[in-house]
């Protein structure tokens, strides 16, 4: 054994005990005669005193930072105690060590403040996983892991793996493909996630299953994904939607527990993907907060219910309003004191091209009773009180209007709010406010290609009783500019997604499970006969053999543990992530293969 104990575990008990370390060098410091070294494992640091004669021999043979040291040592109190951490009130008065091996100095100090830049981490991100501050993310995510493993094992579900070199079958994402040397010319594709697979484990009546499993998408990197990422994958049969939510409350509020010791009221909030459009402009709402949008448009194309309201902005005279598809606005609390340079600069923010509006509209409702807005031309205080009111704003709120094209300024809006809500310290890192959206659309249109595609994906089900409006209708879209007058647009999913705080967590859905139902699916995708059978006949043909009524949700398991751990990067608690155009820079993949390779696989490049 090289070592009797870690770096981590020993305190004023063990005074007097003899005991050998192994560890790596973190710092060294010499007090005249004597030396001083913290020797740091994943566990923890310890304090080493090396006395004169040991300290002599250090100054023949120099450790520097990272060397592997193995030290023998009687743990004795220290005078100088660091009750900071577990190990300050020792020390090991070290009687002999050996060096086992040296380390060059390391191209950025291994420190929770390190002086490392991103890059310079990634392409050492072995070294950087020594850092306290990267090795607590792993462990954050080894615990999300146990604990999801534990509560799914207490529930009767089994983890089967299931294949990675699959066939290609893109609906949403790119496959990632890798070429087949025995099959010339043929490639399989990576799993984008296992779907079908699950569904077929259902029909095999493996009534529970889970997968803590990777999943591969050759997407447009946007900030914060990953071409492989991990996904808590189950999927259950003999189910109904209601089933599925309280089985997978009960495994989040269970991770709460289990990771962050936190018992999280019953039960989670649920709200329609229509509510949150309307409310929130987002299908992910973040619930910390209220600040919700009122639509203003039916205010002046008088529908609202507030009949003085309707006459008065009769005939309003400000063009934009009444130009715009739609007017949203948000209360802001308590910022009806924002001077000329804040809302200038909010005006700023909106006209961004991430955010892309022409301008903002402020009401400044001040705490005296009084109204300021800029739109004073148009609209009298008494008619500025009728909007604020409407919005819910209170004296001292400021009101912040966007008017446009209907999905751009939602869009828009939902992002003010997200803004504010984070300016005012509204989202704290601290708090967890957990949301079943549930009700999604089963389709979306397609612009480019004039066609449906599957919201979440071709497997889920209409609600039961829209099935017949799926059916009874032709999925072709005659008018394209009225493509939300299509019954299809209006057939919902029993589909759901868990949101925590503002982030998608967690998706699923009731899947269709008799292959008629599946065949007008994939028809209503635009997929013919022949090509349906092609991509997906396997799971049409299992169908047939006695599908049990079934339903899941996968988990993105890196998302999960980066907001457990309060962080905005995924990359954080990945050992060892790509960074954001996908490449790992520490392998420096992906790269170019050799001819010989190339012609074994029958590829040219
Ligand atoms: N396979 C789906 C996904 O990756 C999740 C599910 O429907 O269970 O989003």
């Amino acid at each position: 054994m090289y070592r009797s104990h870690t770096c981590g575990e020993l305190n004023a008990s063990h005074v007097s005990q003899p005991v050998t370390l192994a560890g790596w060098v973190q710092t060294v410091r010499k007090f005249g005669s004597i030396t001083f070294i913290d020797l740091r494992d994943r566990y923890g640091i310890t304090q080493l005193l090396f006395g004169d004669t040991l300290s002599q021999q250090l100054d023949e043979n120099p450790l520097g930072r990272e060397f592997v040291l193995q030290v023998s040592g009687t743990v004795i109190e220290r005078s100088n105690k660091n009750l900071n951490i577990p190990t300050g009130e020792i020390e090991i008065e070290v009687s002999s060590f050996t060096i086992l091996n040296k380390s060059i100095t390391p191209p950025f100090t291994i420190q929770d403040e390190t002086d490392g830049g991103d890059d310079i981490r990634m392409k050492y991100r072995f070294l950087d996983l020594r850092r306290n501050a990267v090795k607590k993310n792993l462990e954050l995510r080894y615990a999300v892991n146990r604990s999801a493993r534990n509560y799914l094992h207490e529930h009767h579900f089994m983890d089967i793996e299931t294949p990675f070199l699959i066939k290609s079958t893109p609906e949403g994402a790119r496959d990632f493909v890798v070429p087949s040397r025995m099959n010339p010319g043929q490639f399989y594709a990576l799993p984008q996630s296992p779907q079908t697979f699950k569904q077929l484990l259902m029909v095999s009546g493996y009534d529970r299953y889970y997968q803590v499993v990777k999943c591969f998408r050759d997407e447009d990197l946007r900030a914060d994904r990953q071409p492989e990422f991990t996904q808590i994958d189950c999927e259950m049969s003999f189910v109904a939607q209601e089933d599925i939510l309280n089985m997978f409350e009960g495994l989040i509020k269970r991770i709460f527990k289990d990771v962050k010791d936190i018992d999280y009221p019953e039960p989670v909030q649920r709200m329609t993907w229509n509510d949150a459009m309307v409310h929130y402009g987002n299908d992910k709402p973040d619930i910390r907060f209220g600040m919700e949008l009122t639509n203003l448009k039916t205010v002046f194309e008088g529908q609202t219910g507030n009949l003085a309201a309707m006459s008065m902005f009769e005939g309003a005279g400000f063009k934009v309003f009444n130009d715009a598809e739609t007017v949203l606005a948000i209360a802001v609390p308590g910022c009806s004191e924002y001077t000329r340079k804040q809302t200038d600069e909010l005006t700023d923010w909106v006209k961004r091209p991430q955010i892309g509006m022409n301008g903002l509209v402020f009401i400044k409702c001040n705490a005296d009773g009084t109204y300021k807005s800029s739109v004073d031309k148009f609209f009298d205080e008494e008619k500025l009180k009728v909007l604020a009111d409407i919005c819910g704003a209170k004296p001292g709120d400021l009101v912040l209007i966007l008017a446009g094209r209907e999905e751009r300024t939602r869009k828009a809006t939902s992002e003010l709010r997200l803004e504010m809500g984070e300016r005012l310290g509204l989202r704290r890192k601290d708090e967890f406010k957990l949301l079943w959206v549930l009700d999604f659309p089963l389709f979306e249109y397609a612009e480019e290609d004039n066609r449906w595609v599957a919201r979440h994906h071709p497997f889920t089900s209409p609600k039961p009783d829209h099935i017949p409006v799926m059916i009874d209708n032709d999925p072709t879209i005659t008018d394209a500019d009225h493509y939300l007058s299509h019954p299809y647009s209006n057939i919902k999913a029993n589909a759901y997604d868990m949101v925590l705080n503002g982030n998608e967590i967690g998706g699923g859905s009731i899947r269709i499970y008799q292959r008629e139902l599946q065949e007008k699916m994939f028809d209503a995708l635009g997929m013919s006969k022949e090509e349906a059978q092609h991509k997906f006949g396997f799971l049409l043909g299992a169908f047939e053999y006695g599908a049990p009524p079934h339903g899941g949700i996968a988990f993105g398991f890196d998302r999960l543990c980066s907001i457990l751990g309060g962080s905005e990067s995924i990359r954080d608690f990945i050992a060892f992530p790509k960074n954001n155009s996908g490449r790992d820079v520490m392998l420096d993949a992906p790269s170019s293969i050799d001819d010989k390779q190339l012609k074994e696989l029958g590829l040219s490049v």
